[in-house]
């Protein structure tokens, strides 16, 4: 599954329906439902907030599913990140005067069993999540 979408925070609800409605397959308990959409939500987030910061952008979701396995990747072609690995710290943001946390990353971490982030400065930013759903 492949979609695109204004990187806008209007799209962000869609988003984390969309791929749930893909993933609905599996049957997925309401937890692990919950968890995929809630890491979507912050990887979109961070497109829009950081990625673009609030210019105009799109957004690239593809997903896919291998037996029990999804995959979900969330693209943009914004900003990119300086530092991948202190980005990723839990608490650590660039944007506290938005009262951001710095939690994106942990959450996705935590709600998802393995995590990617390829990004390259001034040319964008690949996350890579991976869940697999209990039978
Ligand atoms: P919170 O998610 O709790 O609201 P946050 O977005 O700052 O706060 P994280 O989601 O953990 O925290 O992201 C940490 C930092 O990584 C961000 O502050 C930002 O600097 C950078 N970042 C994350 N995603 C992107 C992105 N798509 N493009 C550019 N920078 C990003
Ligand atoms: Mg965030």
């Amino acid at each position: 599954m492949k979609m695109e979408f204004l990187a806008i925070s209007a799209n962000e609800g869609f988003a984390r329906v969309a791929v749930g409605a893909f993933v609905a397959g599996l049957n997925p308990t309401v937890d692990e439902l919950a968890d995929i959409k809630t890491a979507v939500s912050e990887a979109v987030t961070n497109a829009v907030i950081h990625g673009y910061e609030k210019r105009e952008g799109k957004i690239w979701i593809v997903c896919s599913i291998s037996e029990r396995e999804v995959e979900i990747c969330v693209v943009d072609t914004g900003h990119g990140i300086a530092d991948v690995e202190k980005a990723r710290e839990p608490l650590f943001t660039t944007k506290p005067e938005l009262e951001r946390s710095g939690m994106g990353f942990a959450f996705m971490e935590a709600f998802m069993d393995e995590l990617w982030v390829d990004s390259v400065l001034g040319q964008g930013t690949k996350i890579t999540m991976r869940k697999v759903i209990e039978e």
